[in-house]
């Protein structure tokens, strides 16, 4: 099949004028302009899209899908006033409710054009969910609170895959030990060792508010009392977040989300060890937390992937959205410099840049057909216009998911058990 635009943006090249992608089963094959690849597949059947562009699947590289039904019901608060409140939200719930959450989030993760997603996941459900409803990408099943000895009857019961083909080639699982303030020393240094003799990938939020900063530095702060309850054998390390993670052994190989105060010392760290870093800033926003300057992360390296965090914590799943506020916090960034954060850069920074990223021969069948038109500099027309409105099409793994600007398909017994849960979660929210 070849499907053809005003422009294709394959990232892994330049754009092209009158472009196309063709599509074998559930892989790119060939990529260029339309006219070459008529020529050259005269066979092949033909969809094509006038006035608008054709991008590689959005990498949404750190979110929370199985938390999307909390939209709008913790409001914008600093981290420390948020953090119980949405402790109290989830009390309601049951393991059903977060998987209907998470299809939710699945689906409304589509309708913005992302196909690839950094999750923290609830358990086995939430994966089998979200991929079959076509989203790829890094499932990170949450660990914290716990010992070190109690990892592996912990994902035991959460059900995490012995073997890392369960969910198919479009999915990988892998292990986050949630926070310095909620996974004590060992818990952190035992999650890496068990993700590398696993051999899977490994994310830790890190730095993201200045009391976690606080509390590393001499243990006190409004986090102290979650860390003695949750950070077992945390004693204060007298350093920041990324230089306390390596003296762990934790940092090697990570993908770190937020680093909101991140210096120049801890960046030479994360650049020598980590695997890279996501950003989220309307997240850090919503929570009162100061987004990183992006710039010197790139400068030294990094991979960087763009993250919308969850929808207890931001307005929407809408990576484009995201995208804008970076772009508007740091107006040295070029417009290709941004796309790649969403699309090649993201899939980097969690370790999935074989299969995603960018449309080349091989690579899974990921695009997104945006309602753009552009007679030049198509990077910034979309980068000023995409969105979830303007999401014309999207495809994963060769299968349409979006059409028209529909989802093709909806669980909504999904739909309706989520919006239960959110109303449960507003009324204990009501209470307090
Ligand atoms: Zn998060």
């Amino acid at each position: 099949m070849l499907i053809s635009a005003d422009w294709i943006l394959p990232i892994a090249t330049g754009p092209i004028h009158n472009g196309a992608v063709r599509v074998v089963g559930d892989s790119v094959a060939d990529v260029g302009t339309l006219v070459e690849l008529a020529a050259a597949y005269p066979e092949d059947t033909r969809e094509h899209f006038a006035g608008c562009m054709i991008t590689p699947g959005l990498v949404n590289a750190h979110t929370h899908l199985t938390l999307t039904a909390l939209s709008g019901v913790v409001p914008p608060l600093p981290f420390v006033q948020w953090l119980p409140r949405l402790v109290a939200a989830l009390k309601p719930w049951e393991i059903a409710d977060h998987e209907a959450s998470g299809v939710l989030g699945a689906e409304e993760s589509l309708a913005c054009g992302v196909t690839v997603v950094g999750d923290i996941a609830y358990g086995a459900a939430e994966v089998a969910s979200a991929s079959a409803a076509g989203l790829g990408g890094v499932y990170y099943w949450e660990l914290l609170g716990m010992r070190a000895e109690d990892i592996k009857s912990a994902l035991d019961a959460l059900r995490f895959p012995e073997d890392p083909a369960t969910y198919g080639t479009r999915v990988v699982c892998g292990l986050s030990p949630h926070s310095p303030y909620t996974a004590g020393p060992g818990l952190l240094t035992a999650v890496s060792e068990h993700a590398r003799t696993l051999g899977v990938p490994t994310a830790v939020h890190l730095d993201e508010s200045a009391a976690e900063l606080q509390l590393l530095m001499d243990g006190t702060g409004p986090l102290s009392a979650t860390a003695a309850r949750t950070a077992l054998g945390f004693t204060p390390p007298g350093s920041t977040p990324v230089e306390y993670l390596a003296s762990l052994g934790a940092l090697q190989g990570t993908t770190a989300i937020h680093l909101c105060h991140v210096t120049a010392r801890e960046i030479t760290l994360l650049a020598e060890q980590a695997r890279g870093v996501v950003t989220c800033p309307r997240s850090n926003r919503y929570l009162d937390n100061p987004p990183p300057a992006i710039a010197p992360l790139l400068d030294a390296g990094l991979a960087v992937g763009i993250g919308t965090d969850s929808s207890a914590s931001n307005h929407d799943l809408d990576l484009m959205a995201e995208l804008r506020a970076v772009r508007d916090s740091e107006r040295t960034l070029s417009a290709v410099t941004l796309l790649n954060m969403v699309t090649a850069g993201g899939a980097r920074a969690i370790g999935v840049e074989r299969h995603y990223g960018s449309l080349a021969p091989g690579k899974f069948a990921d695009l997104v057909i945006h309602r753009v038109a552009a007679s030049s500099e198509p990077e910034a027309a979309l980068i000023d216009h995409a969105g979830r409105s303007t999401t014309e099409a999207v495809m994963s793994g060769g299968v349409w998911r979006v059409l028209s600007g529909d989802l093709l398909t909806r669980d909504s017994a999904a739909a309706r058990r989520a919006a239960d849960a959110r109303v449960h979660s507003l009324e204990v929210l009501n209470a307090t």
